[in-house]
């Protein structure tokens, strides 16, 4: 039976850093994915996700993201290519909200430099945005979108030259433990090895139950709308933005590679569902509450739909990730549940997971993160 220092499962996001971090420290690493990389049906897809140091999620993202922009450039470095666009970041809401409060505290705490902004002056200087008074903004000049489909891609590269060997088209069916290491099996054949890295995305509850009640996957929908001034949503004019609204929580981001203004609602019609199982159809309903939004915050980009998606974001309770070694197999580590905002660390994460499976910790704090803080 081939055998390995480590297999990850699921060469997405995460799997993708994980088995290049790996590949890199001289680990013999087998990387199993179920459908083709990338792909379009978990969570990496839809061209562009948003990279931004105004983390309102907690503080201590801070340090992570400093490091992950950090990996990222090295990436870029050595694959020739860029995969991090700088924009600029809004953080908006009314002043009183968590997205503007919580976008502020974190870069106070960690000194990043960062301006606050008026509706009015939002709008005078981006002028594809309209926001209405009430809302108060927190511009920081380095955030940006990275390019996913790239990332995931050049960080396969790089591992196989290192050494990583990665199948496509192969699933995972169930693990057991094997003496200190893990046995892993899948339709193809079956495999042995010291550590296992599960970096299943919205599937990682199947592949380690112990998550299960705690990583709920939900359907999320993408749109993409055809901007009546097109020269108003470019990157060099429109910078990324989240804002905090009595409807919901919104993002979105500039035309960039598909033509569009790209927007999505945050936990959208909050659909839990079953990853082999989720309607991957948009609909009538789904359209109408993007259009609705943009029509009221961004009336020059809200034209006709170009391109609707689905997407799959996987949820904890307090929505902060889960990242640690399993506590009765500590031969196998997680990192799941990144609660829609997990994709801006995917390359510290990679170093976290090498990390776990070489030493059983860390340097960097993940203590946000422990995989026990729901059963107390
Ligand atoms: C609409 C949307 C917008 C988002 N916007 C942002 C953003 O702007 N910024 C940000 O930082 N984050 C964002 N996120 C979140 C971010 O994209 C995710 O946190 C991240 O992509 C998760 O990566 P992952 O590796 O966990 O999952 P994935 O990239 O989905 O990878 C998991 C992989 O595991 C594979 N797999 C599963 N089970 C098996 C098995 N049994 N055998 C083999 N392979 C298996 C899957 O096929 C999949 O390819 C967004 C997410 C969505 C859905």
């Amino acid at each position: 039976m081939p055998s390995y220092d480590a297999i990850v499962i699921g060469v997405g996001g995460m799997g993708s850093a994980a088995i290049y971090h790996l590949a890199k420290r001289g680990w013999k690493v087998l990387g199993l994915e179920q459908y083709s990389i990338p792909n379009d049906l978990g969570s990496s897809h839809g061209h562009s996700r948003m990279i931004r140091y105004t983390l309102q999620e907690h503080p201590s993202y801070v340090p992570l993201v400093r490091r992950a922009y950090e990996l990222w450039h090295e990436l870029e470095d050595s694959a020739g290519e860029t995969l991090i666009v700088t924009t600029g970041s809004v953080r908006a809401g009314p002043p009183d909200s968590p997205f503007f409060k919580g976008a502020k505290e974190a870069c106070d705490v960690h000194g990043i430099p960062y301006e606050i902004l008026t509706a009015t002056e939002v709008n005078k200087r981006f002028p594809g945005y309209r926001f209405p008074d009430e809302i108060s903004s927190v511009y920081q000049a380095d955030g940006g979108f990275l390019l996913p489909e790239r990332c995931i891609l050049d960080h396969v590269w790089a591992a196989k030259e290192a050494g990583a060997e990665v199948h496509e088209h192969e699933a995972v069916l169930d693990w057991q433990p094997d003496g200190e290491g893990v046995r892993v099996n899948t339709g193809q054949g079956a495999y042995t090895a010291g550590r296992l890295v599960v970096t299943a995305g919205a599937w990682a509850a199947k592949i380690a139950p112990q998550i299960a009640r705690h990583a709920l996957p939900e359907r999320q929908v993408l749109g993409w709308f055809q901007p009546e001034r097109p020269e108003l949503f470019r990157p060099e004019s429109f910078p990324v933005f989240g804002i905090w609204t009595e409807q919901g929580r919104y993002y979105g981001f500039p035309s960039y590679s598909v033509p569009g203004f790209k927007l999505g609602r945050a936990h959208h019609l909050r659909q839990q569902v079953d990853p082999d199982k989720m309607d991957r159809e948009v609909h009538a309903e789904d359209e109408e509450i993007l259009r609705q939004f943009a029509s009221r915050y961004f009336p020059l980009g809200a034209g006709q739909a170009l391109t609707l998606t689905t997407c799959m974001y996987t949820n904890t309770p307090d929505e902060h990730f889960i990242i640690g070694v399993l506590p009765d197999n500590p031969q196998v580590s997680v990192a799941a549940g990144f609660s829609g905002h997990g994709f801006k660390f995917a390359s510290v994460i990679g170093e976290i997971m090498a990390d776990l499976a070489q030493h059983g910790e860390t340097r960097h704090d993940i203590s946000l993160f422990r995989l026990d803080r729901f059963n107390p």
